[in-house]
């Protein structure tokens, strides 16, 4: 593996990029501030987090294929499904429900049992006693969060490139024909990890010509595919989820990577035209 680019990009940004690359491959969900209609396939449709254009502004492409820039700074535009991708992890810890270890991505650690934890998945598919309370855990260092008890909180359904989902290739395809070629179609088996240290972050594929293959859906932000039929992906505790952006530790650095501003110009148009409809019907 060659230098990671958080260490080549310098130390003049060094505590806002780290944290950036840090988010880059989570997977997220629609926030408490969307205003962005049904760019996402509506609300649990889930997309990934591509690159964040500023410590404000961050690329999501959805399951879908569609891609645009989104608020995660002041205004929330998306929350945090899984952060397991993106590779953080907490060190020392265990899942006592699946035995996961150490945990990767949230950490949820039961406030009512001394030493108990959870992993996202056995979390949100109401292992452990769902009366009991538990702290969300983001990151080393990071505060907790005391949350409802999942028994009192509102569960929405997910869905997206989960198990059973008919795909077609997407942005980051690079796999030449292994799909039978552009447009030709596949079912989603299984997710998988594209690496040990990002779970989670790909789909196991087979082709309708019968070719079958691991592909990204997170991995360093990566989508190479794109969903045509979406499938379940379970029930989360909508609530309990992280706004992304929110106690950004390098919230209060430099803002703005120069680089990031191009991309911004590419894709913001599309978001400039919503708003302009948007105020136009207003009056
Ligand atoms: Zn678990
Ligand atoms: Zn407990």
């Amino acid at each position: 593996m060659g230098v990671p680019a958080m260490e080549a990009a310098g130390t003049a940004t060094g505590r806002n990029t780290r944290y950036m690359m840090e988010g880059v491959g989570a997977r997220v969900i629609r926030g408490p501030d969307w205003k962005w209609g049904k760019q996402d396939g509506g609300e649990g449709h889930v997309g990934t987090v591509r690159n964040f254009e500023s410590p404000e502004e961050v690329v999501v492409v959805w399951d879908n294929g569609t891609a645009a820039n989104y608020r995660c700074a002041g205004a929330y535009d998306l929350r945090v499904l899984d952060s397991a991708p993106t590779g953080v992890k907490h060190e020392g810890t265990m899942c006592d429900t699946c035995r996961q270890q150490p945990i990767f991505g949230i950490r949820w650690k039961c406030a009512e049992c001394s030493n108990y934890d959870l992993c996202s998945v056995c979390y949100h598919s109401d292992k452990h006693n769902p009366r009991h309370r538990f702290y969300r855990i983001t990151t080393i260092g990071c505060e907790r969060v005391l949350l409802e008890p999942r028994r009192k909180s509102k569960k929405i359904g997910i869905r997206g490139i989960f198990p059973g989902a008919r795909v077609v290739r997407g942005v980051d395809w690079q796999w030449e024909d292994q799909d039978g070629g552009n447009g030709r179609r596949g079912k989603v088996s299984e997710i998988q990890d594209w690496s040990a240290a990002s779970p989670r972050s790909a789909a196991y594929v087979i082709w309708d010509n019968g070719a079958k293959n691991l592909y990204r859906v997170g991995f360093e932000g990566m989508a190479d595919l794109k969903v045509v039929n979406d499938a379940k992906g379970g029930t989360v505790y909508r609530d309990h989820l992280p706004l992304l952006g929110e106690q950004n530790p390098g919230r209060s650095g430099p803002h703005g990577l120069a680089i990031g501003d191009q991309v911004s110009v590419r894709i913001v148009p599309w978001l400039l035209l919503l708003s302009s409809l948007f105020f136009t019907r207003r009056v």
